[in-house]
């Protein structure tokens, strides 16, 4: 073991400058070498490249990269050969003369790492014509695939043409599998290992934790703008503000240029022409902030991003993840700020509610779920008074004991609310409904409580509940920030039933019985009580 450190730390230096490894990269490393089919989970940032890179220069034969994005294929080329190191991609963007140099220097042997987009792999006659070739010639030393969640469904980025990767197993039965991904769940990553059909694959999971990465979350108030202005003033370095939509985006963008920002807007409806050369005015620095929607990120290559603003609520936790931790992959502090206000559960909600089949209408009752589920762990994390960094990695199965000292809520904690009498209310209205046999989610539970004459409760008789209107002087808000602390503390249950149901459980009655008492931070989104001004 110690010899082949001795070995690579040379190899390390001489051919990418770096003095020591990464935390996880040497292991991954020596697997590799060892011809094991592996699956390396990185977060972006953590160093994954180098995990493929440095294997291809010490084996035989070409090392194979499958990556989705050529904007990404062509950097990572760039760099290398920057390093001298032979490598080359094949795609769409080449002319025929071009490809066919490519093709013959890779017959020579000339070439240690080969980049192509899955739709050329897969492209008829190139498997047969060219690699199967090349593999008894040169050799192929192993297929790497990058991005490999793109393969699941689970993931936040699938792709269909991925999955036909799992052919590459019956063509090259001897050639070795490398998945890399920076995405984290379980999920994910058993998806993966069985659409690539994996051998026994040697499983690498790096800790997702940043430390040079201040979380924070802010509500956002009439002034959100006004506030997004002032962030960009004070934290002057490069920085990305992600927005849901194309039109939301285009008029941050514009905007922010109004007050003489230097701001660019980026999303998919924006010609290809345009994005490029919004993209490269960004990396050169020639433009300090872009507004983007989550199309752009993924590959980009600009390690000093020193923050990124969400400024609308992402729609999971990984997507959420995924584009904070474009700041800071250089390793200097950067911070990570989501504004997070009530309209977005509503915007969040009718968003999914529109999620039907295109021919019927009916609802697309899984996706409905998966996204609900989804959305409740990013309320979850905007909600949260505990350690932000504790919360997201708990969400990737990853232990931390909380107290980071660089996000907002170690840095400056919610003051506790004694919130008791209000729990009772909302456990009982929940009672009283169990009692009637009747099922219900928490925006009926909150009309009930705060006195709604909506159809719904009128025509069903839940106007004449003991528990109708007691909640009345509370704000909706308020009740929802409750109903997601009491799920979150476990003082109360949520199932789902087509729809989601709130339910009792033991420690909602000791609730009910005055035997325990509720309490939870203070609600941190103000949408009302700040006006625009
Ligand atoms: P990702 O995992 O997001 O693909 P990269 O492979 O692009 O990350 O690496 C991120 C940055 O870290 C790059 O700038 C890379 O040069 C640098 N890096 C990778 N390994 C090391 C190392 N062992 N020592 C120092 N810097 C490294
Ligand atoms: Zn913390």
């Amino acid at each position: 073991m110690t010899r082949m450190t001795d070995d690579l730390l040379p190899a390390l230096k001489r051919h990418f400058g770096f003095d020591r490894f990464r935390p996880g990269q040497e292991a991954v490393v020596r697997d590799a070498l060892a011809g094991r089919d592996l699956l390396a989970i990185m977060p972006t940032g953590g160093g994954k490249s180098l995990c493929f890179q440095l294997p291809a220069l010490l084996q035989e034969g070409v090392m194979v990269v499958v990556s989705p994005l050529i904007a990404l294929m062509q950097d990572q080329v760039r760099l290398l050969e920057d390093n001298g190191i032979a490598a080359t991609f094949l795609n769409s963007t080449l002319g025929g003369i071009e490809a066919a140099q490519r093709i013959q220097a890779l017959r020579r042997g000339e070439i240690r790492l080969l980049y192509l987009a899955p739709e050329r792999l897969l492209s008829p006659g190139f498997v047969d014509s060219f690699l199967q070739p090349l593999q008894e010639t040169v050799g192929i030393s192993a297929f790497t695939i990058d991005e490999a969640h793109c393969v699941s469904e689970w993931g936040h980025d699938f792709r269909p043409e991925y999955r036909q990767l799992s052919r590459l197993r019956e063509w090259f039965p001897d050639v070795p599998v490398l998945a890399f991904t920076a995405t984290a769940t379980q999920r994910v990553r058993e998806d993966i290992a069985r659409q690539l059909a994996l051998r026994d694959p040697a499983l690498h999971v790096a800790s997702f934790n940043r430390p040079n990465l201040y979380y924070a979350v802010k509500p956002r108030s009439g002034r959100a703008f006004d506030e997004l202005l002032g962030h960009i003033r004070y934290n002057k370095g490069s920085g990305i503000v992600y927005c849901l939509s194309r039109k939301r985006v285009d008029e941050i963008a514009s905007d922010l240029q109004a007050e003489g920002v230097s701001a660019l807007p980026y999303h998919a409806g924006l010609d290809a022409e345009t994005r490029r050369e919004n993209q490269d005015r960004y990396i050169r620095d020639d433009v300090q902030v872009m507004v983007a929607t989550v199309a752009f990120g993924m590959g980009i290559n600009k390690p000093d991003v020193r923050w990124v603003v969400h400024y609308d609520l992402p729609k999971t936790m990984e997507g959420y993840y995924q584009e904070a931790g474009r700041a800071g992959r250089d390793g200097e502090p950067a911070s990570c700020i989501l504004y997070f206000g009530m309209g977005d559960i509503r915007t969040a909600e009718f968003l999914i509610a529109q999620k039907v089949h295109p021919q019927t209408g009916d609802p697309l009752e899984d996706e409905q779920r998966i996204a609900r589920q989804q959305l409740r762990q990013v309320l979850d994390y905007a909600d949260s008074s505990e350690c932000r960094r504790a919360v997201q990695l708990r969400y990737f199965g990853e232990p931390h004991p909380g107290q980071c000292g660089n996000c907002d809520n170690c840095l400056n904690p919610r003051p506790l609310q004694d919130w008791t009498l209000e729990a009772r209310q909302m456990l009982s209205a929940v009672a009283r409904l169990a009692q009637r046999r009747q099922r219900y989610g928490a925006s009926t539970v909150i009309d009930i409580l705060r006195g709604a004459r909506t159809e719904k409760l009128v025509s069903s008789g839940l106007d004449s509940l003991s528990v109708y209107g007691i909640g009345s002087a509370r704000s909706q808000e308020d009740w929802r920030a409750l109903a997601r602390s009491l799920l979150q503390q476990g003082l109360m249950e949520e199932t789902h039933d087509g729809y989601p149901v709130l339910l009792l459980n033991a420690a909602s009655w000791e609730v009910l019985k005055g035997e325990r008492s509720v309490r939870m931070a203070a609600p941190a989104a103000v949408p009302k009580a700040a006006g625009r001004g």
